[in-house]
């Protein structure tokens, strides 16, 4: 899906954005510049004065006019004072108010219904560092992918695999390090198929990126949970190897499984899971998809009681729309569109109780943070700044006004889990 942003007002609004962006992207969608084009409009809105107020205002009405197709989301400053009446402007699909806006992206995917699914639903996408100081840089290892998964347009769209060498790889490591960034994200369209065209594979790279970097933190991107060896399990005995891992599970049902054409089925599944779960608060997150075509009500409690059981981290939750080029596509018996919203409201709700559940089971322990640059300012004068742990646990911490830790990483204890409350 295409999507424009917009913002008015300080530099935490257009901070905002850019996280937005990549949230937004890391979940396989587009950002556009062109607001023509786009099917999803998000716009962080002002309301320091009566003036940033009405602009504000000018500036919905001016979208909706350009683009009236598209679901216009509004959040911000004016959006959360004046909730109503921002709720009732002309061509307002969603209003997200500031304390929400941690959960802006997910709340428009999940509360919003579009005609497509993304169309990478396992690809975290090329994600740009948008300003200087990021600690965070993505760095694609490979393009394209062997199989076939009935949904994805992926392997159409990107073709045969193709992988970078591994000297390329840590050059550009290196050179992302020089420039300060402590935390690198290996990503692809089919990550684990890293190196079939050259010899190579997703192990060796890593021991090669450890053995001759110095990057302090490095982090897989969306892994398919097949050709995972042995050896792959012992990497994370290097504490530099983030424990986390999202693994795209997209149904807990094998009979769903096996119309999507996954090469992993839940027994699999769980056997991987049973592995990475030795290891210290190893964090797994996922992919799911919603009402694919003839998913029977029985098929879905079944998913719903084995992704209970998995107990995720996190889960991108995706509602099944037809894409044209793909399989899935010409399949019969599509899911009623109630019953996909049903069912996305259920797993959503599960996927914050578990969410809520292993932030608490990390509750008391110690971790290294590295800091981001955003901040916010509290009533005390104070401010509270945010930043992940190795296992991709959002924290935040207060810390006087004339103080810094963008980019560094500093020793806590997790306290408190704010997760909805
Ligand atoms: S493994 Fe399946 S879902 Fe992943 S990129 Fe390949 S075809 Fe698409």
């Amino acid at each position: 899906m295409q999507i424009h942003l917009k913002t008015l007002g300080c530099r935490l609004n257009e901070a905002e954005l850019e996280t937005w962006a990549q949230a937004f992207q890391t979940k396989g969608h587009v950002i556009t510049r062109d607001i023509s084009t786009a099917q999803l409009v998000v716009i962080n809105s002002c309301a320091v004065t009566q003036d940033a107020a009405r602009k504000s205002r000018q500036l919905i009405h001016r979208i909706h006019r350009e683009n009236p197709q598209a679901k216009l989301v509004v959040s911000g400053c004016y959006a959360t004072l004046n909730a109503d009446e921002a709720q009732n402007l002309l061509g307002v699909d969603l209003v997200v108010s500031n304390k929400d806006k941690e959960n802006l992206v997910e709340k428009s995917l999940s509360e919003l219904t579009f005609e497509t699914m993304p169309a990478m639903a396992t690809e975290p996408a090329e994600i740009s560092l948008f300003t200087r100081g990021r600690q965070r840089a993505f760095v694609k290892v490979q393009d394209g992918c062997r199989y076939r998964c009935t949904f994805c347009i992926v392997t159409v769209a990107r073709g045969d695999e193709v992988s970078r060498s591994i000297a390329d790889v840590i050059l550009e490591i290196n050179a992302l390090h020089a420039q300060g960034i402590n935390e690198v994200i290996l990503t692809g369209v089919h990550l684990g198929g890293y190196g079939s065209d050259n010899g190579e594979n997703i192990v060796s790279l890593i021991q090669a990126i450890l053995a001759q970097t110095d990057i302090p933190r490095l982090r897989l991107g969306s892994l398919e949970p097949w050709e995972l060896n042995d050896e792959f399990f012992t990497l994370f005995d290097n504490p530099r190897l983030m424990p986390h891992l999202h693994l795209p599970l997209q149904s807990g049902s094998d009979a769903v499984l096996r119309r999507m054409a996954r090469r992993c089925k839940t027994d699999e599944y769980e056997q991987i899971l049973e592995r990475l779960r030795k290891i210290p608060n190893f964090n797994v997150t996922t992919d799911i998809i919603v009402g694919f075509p003839s998913e029977t009500e029985e098929e879905w409690q079944e998913s719903v009681d084995f992704i209970q059981r998995c107990g995720f981290g996190h889960i991108h939750i995706f509602t099944y729309s037809p894409r044209e080029g793909t399989k899935a596509a010409t399949l019969p018996n599509p899911v009623p569109h109630e019953i996909k919203k049903q069912r996305s409201e259920q797993l959503h709700r599960l996927a914050e109780e578990m969410k809520r559940a292993f932030y608490q089971q990390n509750a008391g322990e110690i971790f290294s943070v590295l800091w981001e640059g955003q901040r916010e300012e509290l009533p005390n004068g104070n401010v509270q700044v945010f930043g992940y742990t190795p296992n991709y646990l959002r924290v935040t911490c207060e810390i006087k006004t004339h103080e810094s830790l963008e980019n560094k990483m500093t020793n806590h204890e997790l306290t408190r889990c704010f997760i909805g409350t």
